[in-house]
């Protein structure tokens, strides 16, 4: 069976692979669920577990398969297997547990393990291939009507873990009922992030470097967010004429970023950091007035990574309210399809070369 594999260590090493068949039985006590893979979102990840920046090879093997954003459909299920049958639109999460508490308890996107398991990202293949093999637990059904868009489901349940997590610590403040937020980043992250505080009835202001329009200010402007250049106005500036903002959601990489938006953030606010800054750079900021701020505004700021099952389930369920709200909207989103499993230097040249792409996928099996 084909697979989009890299060799880890070795810069721009992606090449198709050869697979062995997964088996319903490869899983353990009649609880295989193997699914055929339709489509393959790929990110910025991807992109940089090309060019060997991260991520290892899985047990037994010297390539990784990449791709975690996947879209199947069910083909047979173990005897164990409860909830979930053949003809089944589903979408796998990401990482696996490791060995601390949290993974024991099933929120794995919390270890605290130094190394971590992710399919596609880190010492386990991913779907960039024909068929999967999986335990139920790490599979979530789609409905039938959202096929054309559940490729989107994985981003946005990073979003969706991001905007939970911060819904979650403002408990502390007993009444808490933001009003107004900033997404900082438009790319597929900002956008997905832009729509679930959209559905929560949040004013939303998003900002990017790209002066409008684009696509991508289209798309918040759909959602009734506004859209602002960091050419035309920082974003402490945006903070003083559309703040003050109860949430920031980072979603750029861009370190300066994040300490600019604590400078923003209003008081008892919640900033969340998304965006994975892979450089070393060193930065000068502001000390002594971000410190201030927090402190006299009894702010705070979280750093959020990966999802597990609940923030998946979750999604699902906003993707289906944002079809009611805002009908084809998510489908917008699916700018850059790219044919067949074998077109893999065409996924690699659009995440590079591509500005106006917000999502490439790959149609693994054009079935969808
Ligand atoms: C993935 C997450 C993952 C993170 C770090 C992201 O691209 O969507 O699931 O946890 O990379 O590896
Ligand atoms: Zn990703």
């Amino acid at each position: 069976m084909k697979a989009v594999a890299v060799f880890p260590g070795k810069p721009n090493s992606i090449h198709l692979a050869d697979l062995p068949e997964p088996k319903v039985d490869d899983v353990p006590d009649g609880r295989g669920v193997l699914v055929e893979v339709l489509r393959v979102g790929v990110d910025g990840t991807d992109k940089e577990i090309n060019d060997a920046e991260y991520g290892d090879a899985a047990a037994g093997y010297d390539f990784l398969v990449i791709g975690h954003e996947s879209f199947g459909r069910v083909l047979e299920v173990g005897p164990n297997v409860r909830g979930l049958e053949p003809g089944d639109y589903v979408v796998a999460t990401v990482r696996r547990p490791g060995s601390s508490i949290y993974d024991r308890i099933g929120t794995y996107d919390t270890t605290t393990d130094e190394a971590y398991y992710e399919r596609g990202i880190n010492l386990l293949h991913g779907y960039l291939t024909e068929r999967y093999v999986d335990d139920p637990e790490y599979i979530v059904r789609m409905p039938a009507v959202l096929k054309q868009i559940g490729v989107l489901l994985e981003p946005t349940s990073i979003a969706e873990k991001g905007i939970e997590q911060a819904y979650e610590i403002q408990r502390r403040l007993k009444v808490w009922r933001p009003q107004r937020a900033a997404v900082v980043g438009a790319g597929t992250l900002g956008l997905l992030a832009t729509l679930i505080l959209r559905l929560r009835g949040l004013e939303v202001t998003t900002l990017a470097r790209t002066e409008p329009p684009t696509l991508n200010s289209e798309l918040v402007e759909a959602l009734g967010a506004r859209y602002v250049s960091t050419r035309r106005m920082t974003l402490k500036e945006v903070a003083k004429e559309y703040g003050p903002f109860d949430i920031i959601f980072e979603a750029t990489g861009v370190s300066i970023v994040a300490f600019e938006s604590m400078e923003a953030l209003g008081k008892n606010g919640v900033l969340v950091l998304t965006g994975i800054s892979g450089g070393d750079r060193t930065i000068e900021i502001p000390g002594d007035h971000i410190m201030l701020g927090f402190v006299l505004g009894n702010k705070v700021a979280v750093g959020s990574v990966n999802a597990n099952r609940t923030h998946f389930e979750h999604g699902v369920q906003d993707m289906a309210l944002a079809e009611a709200h805002y009908p084809g909207w998510l489908a917008r989103l699916l700018t850059h399809p790219v044919q067949g499993l074998h077109n893999y230097e065409e996924v690699i040249r659009l995440l590079t070369e591509e500005k106006g792409a917000i999502k490439v996928f790959v149609e693994v099996n054009a079935h969808v």
